[in-house]
C-alpha cells in the first residue's frame, strides 16, 4: 500500500514545493501563465449533470491545493472513453442492440478499478463522473488503483437470465482490449452482481485461453471472490457512521436512521447499523418507501425482498414517498440508491444531523452549501462507500497471491482502512476549515497528482 500523504499536507502549497525542483521531474507541468484553476461556477448551472457536479467539487479542492495548471488539465480529463454497441439475441429470436460504455478516468496510481451498472438511466456523462469518483475514492483510502466505470443502457429487470448473460458476455467482448488484472478490473454496481462478474471473468478467460480470476472483483467466493466483499460497502458505511457519531459526541444506541435504497449497500448498512444498536426508522427501494418510528426489523424486510424481489406490498411500516424519506426527522440519512437525490430544491428540508453517502453522488453540488449552512455533517461518497473497493482490492490481492484470508481478517483490515481514512479526512477538514467532502477531494487529488508529478508526462 502507498505511504500516507496526509501528514505531508500540513499546508497544501508547501506540499508541492519539493516537486517543483527540476531534479524531481522530467517535465515541468506548470504553464508560464498564472493560475488557471477557476471556480467557473457559471458552467455548472446544470446540477443534475453528474460529471459537472463532480468537477465543481474537484475545482474547489484543486483551487485550495493551488494545483498546478498542467496537472489540473490532466486530472480534469478522462484517459479513455469507450462506447460499444452490444447486439443481443433475445429469447424471442429478435435481435436488440444496446449501448455500453467503459471509461478509464485515471490509471496513474495503478490498474483502473470500477463497477459496471446495467440501468436505463446510464449515460456517458454519468459513467465519466463515476469513473472519476473511483479515481478519487481509491486515492482517499490509499489503495493502489486508478478509477474506471462501465455501464449498459438496459432494463435488466425485464430481461431473462439468458438474455442478461448474452448481454454481459457481448459487452465484455466489446471492451476486452482494456480489461485485465493489470489494466482495468470491473466490479458489481447497480443491477449487476456476483453472477454477472462470473460471466465477465469466464468470457475474459476464454479469450485469453487461461483462467484469470483477478480480472474482476465481487465474484462468487467459490471462484476467487473474497469473503466479506458482498457486505463490504454497507459495512464501510456502518464504520464511518459510527466514527461520525463519535466525532459529534452522539451515542450509537438509539440513533435513528433512514435509508434510501434497499439493495446491496442499503440493506447491508441497515442490518449492520441495527446490529450496532441504531433504530432504522425508514427504508425504501424503487417502488416506494416505508416508515416506522418504532424501528423496522431489517432481517424481516430482507426476507420480504428475497421473496418478492422488491419492497412493494411491505406492511410493517407506513408507505411514504422516497422524497419524504429524505426529509424525515432522523439522526442519520443514508442515501444508497442513485445520484442527485439531495438537490438545491430539497436540501433545506433535510433534518438529519449526519448524511452518510452510501450511493455515488447522491448530493448535488448546489445542495452542498445548503447542507453546510444547516450544519449537516456529510460523510462524502468517496469516503463513505469506499469499503466496497477496499475489499475489492483485498480480493485482487488474494487472487494474485493465490492465498485467501479469513472473513475476520478481511473485516479487520477493512475497519482499519476505513477508520484511518475517516480520521485522515477529518483532520484535513479541521486543518483547512473545509467540509469533509472538500477535504476528501483535497486528499485524493494531492495523492493522484503527486504520482503524476513523479511519473512525468510520457512523450
Ligand atoms: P443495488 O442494485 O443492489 O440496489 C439499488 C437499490 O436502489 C435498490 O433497492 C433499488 O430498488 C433502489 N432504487 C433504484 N432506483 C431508486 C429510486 N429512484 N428511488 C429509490 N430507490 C431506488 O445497487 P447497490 O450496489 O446497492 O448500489 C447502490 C448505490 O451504491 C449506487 O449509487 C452505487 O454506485 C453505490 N455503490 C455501490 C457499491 C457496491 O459495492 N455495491 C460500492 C460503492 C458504491
Amino acid at each position: 500500500m502507498f505511504h500516507s500523504a496526509s501528514s505531508s499536507i500540513a499546508g497544501a502549497r508547501l506540499f508541492w514545493r519539493p516537486f517543483l525542483q527540476p531534479d524531481y521531474m522530467a517535465t515541468d507541468l506548470r504553464l508560464p501563465t498564472h493560475k488557471i484553476v477557476q471556480r467557473d461556477k457559471d458552467r455548472f448551472l446544470n446540477e443534475e449533470n453528474p460529471f459537472e457536479a463532480m468537477m465543481s467539487r474537484f475545482d474547489r479542492a484543486a483551487e485550495l491545493l493551488d494545483l498546478e495548471p498542467g496537472i489540473y488539465k490532466v486530472l480534469r480529463n478522462p484517459e479513455k472513453q469507450i462506447i460499444v454497441s452490444v447486439p443481443v439475441m433475445l429469447d424471442t429470436g429478435e435481435v436488440e442492440v444496446y449501448t455500453g460504455f467503459r471509461v478509464l478516468y485515471n490509471t496513474s496510481r495503478g490498474p483502473a478499478k470500477g463497477g459496471i451498472r446495467f440501468d436505463l438511466q446510464v449515460t456517458l456523462e454519468e459513467v465519466k463522473a463515476l469513473a472519476a469518483w473511483m479515481t478519487w475514492k481509491c486515492a482517499v483510502v490509499n489503495i493502489p488503483f486508478g478509477g474506471s466505470k462501465g455501464g449498459v443502457i438496459c432494463d435488466p429487470l425485464k430481461m431473462s437470465v439468458g438474455e442478461l448473460e448474452r448481454l454481459t458476455r457481448r459487452y465484455t467482448a466489446g471492451i476486452i482490449a482494456t480489461l485485465g488484472p493489470d489494466s482495468d478490473v470491473p466490479a458489481p454496481d447497480v443491477n449487476t452482481n456476483e453472477r454477472v462478474m462470473a460471466w465477465i471473468m469466464d468470457t475474459y478467460s476464454m479469450h485469453v485461453r487461461h483462467t484469470v480470476t483477478a480480472v474482476v472483483t465481487g465474484k462468487p467466493v467459490e471462484m476467487g471472490g473474497s469473503l466479506g466483499r458482498r457486505e463490504a460497502t454497507g459495512r464501510g458505511c456502518m464504520i464511518v457512521t459510527k466514527e461520525a457519531l463519535k466525532h459529534l459526541g452522539m451515542p450509537v444506541a438509539g440513533t435513528t436512521v433512514a435509508i434510501q435504497g434497499f439493495g446491496n449497500v442499503g440493506s447491508i448498512a441497515a442490518e449492520m447499523l441495527q446490529r450496532e444498536g441504531c433504530t432504522i426508522t425508514a427504508i425504501s427501494d424503487r417502488t416506494g418507501a416505508f416508515h416506522n418510528a418504532k424501528g423496522i426489523d431489517i432481517a424481516d424486510a430482507v426476507r420480504y425482498v428475497k421473496e418478492h424481489k422488491t419492497l412493494e406490498g411491505y406492511t410493517k411500516g407506513d408507505k411514504i414517498t422516497n422524497e419524504e424519506l429524505l426529509t424525515l426527522d432522523v439522526d442519520v440519512l443514508l442515501p444508497a440508491a442513485l445520484e442527485n437525490v439531495i438537490t438545491s430544491k430539497n436540501a433545506s428540508k433535510i433534518r438529519a444531523k449526519i448524511v452518510c453517502e452510501g450511493a455515488n453522488g447522491p448530493t448535488t453540488a448546489g445542495a452542498d452549501a445548503i447542507l453546510d449552512d444547516k450544519g449537516v455533517f456529510v460523510i462524502p461518497d468517496i469516503l463513505a462507500n469506499a469499503g466496497g473497493v477496499t475489499v475489492s482490492y483485498f480480493e485482487w490481492v488474494q487472487d494474485r497471491g493465490g492465498y485467501f484470508w479469513s472473513e475476520e481478517s478481511v473485516n479487520d483490515r477493512l475497519r482499519d482502512i476505513m477508520t484511518r481514512s475517516f480520521k485522515d479526512v477529518l483532520s484535513l477538514s479541521r486543518q483547512h476549515k473545509v467540509n469533509m467532502r472538500t477535504a476528501a477531494y483535497m486528499l485524493a487529488i494531492s495523492r493522484v497528482s503527486t504520482v503524476h508529478k513523479l511519473r512525468g508526462i510520457y512523450a
